[in-house]
């Protein structure tokens, strides 16, 4: 053993493994939607962890960047952002029988109605002594959460009642896309068509509406007859594209994730050496193994084998099974470090996704080789991962 150990070289200055999350991305995004969909209203979709990125310091940057209100599934996630002081509109749409919808009227936390939970929410308000704001949630289409149209009337004459009861405010109605990410698909103009009979309806029946709300990412950026007086954007704000033949850069978005680590291993290894679980590969010429220290774990989905990490300026694809902390790429017959030295690309920058500005992979490349969604992609990198802050204001 040696009595001092030379510390190995890190080649770009990047930690065991990190999401960069690039907040002045977030903020040019913010700018650049609301832009579009002015004079709409913005609400940052900011559930699911900021679809990963992080969801106060996401709230905060997108608020500071013009975003109107903010938006989560859950109300656990809405009563996160009022305990970190955040005071801006919020609404939460997807409630169970356990929600605490006296803990969201406390908090002044705008809630979604698809139906059943109008007697708690005002029973919550009865409780709080604080009358609920309310957007009742009509299914134009979808099919998943919200009132079907035949049960509409009723809901709607419900909820003024409790209105009229001083228990409620139904301030506003909204419904959810089915097909959007697709423009020319005629389901949307039907959706459209059904979400404006609701919203009269409503009106008619006393309603004094502040949002009526129907557009998601994709409509935000392809349909303006969706926009109506506000948009609920959750993917265009991290800087991703919902749509399959336009990239970010094409619709002015810059994606906010850089997902990157090290090599953690660089070894030479003759012909015929199988790689990973299961052996499905095995190389076909003497070349140079790097091992990249991210696995499904990490929220690497271990069926994208082929997927891109960029290393020392070179993209090589994943070889063999993704494994749960560790994968491999083939580096080729000499390693793609300086000079070629063998095991010269250990402690290299290895960066699975970015921003692409230098060439580099993206998430629909990993999306591709998983078989979805970049929505996916960074929404399930998993805690295990550090999330790292830069830019921002
Ligand atoms: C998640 C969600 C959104 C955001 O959708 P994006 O396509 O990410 O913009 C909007 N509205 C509702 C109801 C949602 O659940």
């Amino acid at each position: 053993m040696k009595a001092t150990v030379e510390p190995l070289p890190v080649h770009g200055n990047v930690p065991e493994r990190e999401a960069v999350i690039n907040l002045s991305a977030i903020a040019h995004n913010v700018a650049q939607l609301r832009s579009i969909a002015a004079p709409a209203k913005l609400m940052a979709v900011v559930k699911a962890d900021a679809y990963g990125h992080g969801m106060l310091p996401v709230a905060r940057t997108a608020l500071a960047a013009g975003a109107d209100w903010l938006g989560t599934a859950h109300v656990s996630e809405a009563l996160q952002l009022r305990a970190a002081g955040i005071e801006a509109p919020l609404l939460a749409w997807l409630h169970t029988p356990s929600t605490d919808f006296a803990a969201a009227v406390a908090a002044g936390i705008d809630l979604g109605c698809s139906g059943w939970e109008l007697e708690h929410i005002a029973a919550a308000a009865r409780a709080e002594e604080r009358p609920a704001r309310v957007h009742l949630k009509i299914d134009t289409g979808l099919g998943r959460n919200g009132c079907p149209m035949a049960g509409w009337d009723a809901l709607v004459s419900d909820a003024i009642a409790c209105q009229d009861e001083g228990l409620l405010r139904v301030v506003g109605v909204f419904s959810h896309l089915a097909v959007a990410d697709e423009p020319h698909r005629p389901e949307t103009d039907a959706q459209i068509q059904v979400f404006r009979e609701a919203v009269a309806l409503a009106e008619d029946a006393g309603a004094d509406l502040e949002v009526r709300h129907l557009a998601n990412t994709p409509a935000t950026l392809s349909r303006p007859d969706t926009h109506f007086d506000m948009v609920r954007t959750g993917l265009g704000i991290y800087g991703l594209s919902p749509f399959e033949d336009l990239n970010s850069a094409q619709l002015g978005l810059i994606p906010a994730m850089t997902l990157q680590t090290q090599v953690a291993l660089c070894k030479d290894v003759p012909a015929g050496q199988g790689v990973s679980y299961g052996l499905n590969f095995v190389t076909d010429r003497p070349t140079t193994l790097g091992l990249i220290p991210l696995g499904y774990a990490d929220g690497i989905p271990r069926i994208a084998s082929g997927g891109p990490v960029r290393v020392n300026g070179v993209t090589y694809p994943v070889v063999g099974r993704i494994a749960m902390d560790q994968m491999v790429i083939d580096l080729g017959p000499h390693d793609a470090g300086d000079a070629g030295a063998p095991g010269s690309a250990l402690g290299a920058a290895a960066v699975l996704f970015g921003d692409g500005s230098d060439g580099g992979p993206l998430v629909e490349q990993w999306a591709d080789a998983a078989g979805t969604v970049n929505y996916e992609v960074v929404t399930r990198i998993s805690q295990r991962v550090p999330r790292t802050y830069v830019g921002g204001a």
